[in-house]
């Protein structure tokens, strides 16, 4: 079956990419992607933030509190000596930001991204397209865009995210869904040129399924 790609040249590649990895993952149709299952066969070890050791409770408690907004995760640019790669999570994030930061790091390695330090980015996806509010990065400029984007699609692909707008289905409705924030599902929407067919469904009260 063909699937429907978004309406600009460099989101369709973006598509194509993300469709790979849903079709790696064994996910079809409008099927929600689990990013921790696709993170085993990337390498990627998630570790939880509570387990990490000799960090100070001032560290512990900035980074959850304080300086929370700051970071959504980082993987360690090391390897571990069996060839995997540490990941860790923002707790104070939730589940469902911590997924997009996950596929992105999924999408870093099935893109073949090479990291040369422990990358601390904001996780907002309104602030991450201009990336303007990422503190460090540890892969070029292209190479984040791409990860963040493909790994976003894998989450809510197009052929599904239109069809729900078409239906009406609310941001939230959406989000919940595909298990990812409300946010991520409204950055999809506007990247693929969707909010005027969003905000029309909703004004005209386009049947509710
Ligand atoms: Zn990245």
């Amino acid at each position: 079956m063909l699937n429907l790609l978004p309406p600009t040249e460099k989101r369709k590649q973006f598509e194509l990419r993300a469709l790979g990895l849903r079709d790696f993952a064994g996910v079809t149709g409008d099927q929600p992607l689990d990013p921790f299952a696709l993170a085993q066969f990337a390498k990627l070890l998630v570790v939880d933030f509570n387990s990490i050791e000799n960090l100070s409770s001032e560290s512990r408690n900035h980074l959850l509190g304080e300086g929370a907004d700051e970071w959504s995760g980082g993987a360690c640019s090391r390897l571990l000596p069996n060839g995997w790669r540490l990941v860790i999570l923002n707790p104070a994030h939730g589940k469902q930001r911590n997924r997009a930061t996950l596929m992105e790091e999924v999408a870093h390695v099935f893109l073949g991204h090479t990291p040369n330090r422990l990358a601390v980015v904001s996780g907002n996806p309104t602030v991450r397209e201009g990336a303007s509010k990422t503190l460090a990065r540890d892969y070029n400029h292209d190479a984040e865009e791409a990860a963040y984007a493909i790994g976003a699609a894998a989450l809510v692909p197009y052929a599904s995210l239109r069809r729900f707008v078409m239906k009406g289905r609310t941001t939230q409705e959406i989000a919940r869904h595909f298990r990812v924030s409300r946010q991520l599902v409204e950055y999809r929407i506007k990247v693929n040129h969707l909010w005027a067919e969003y905000k029309r469904a909703s004004a005209t009260g386009a049947e509710h399924v």
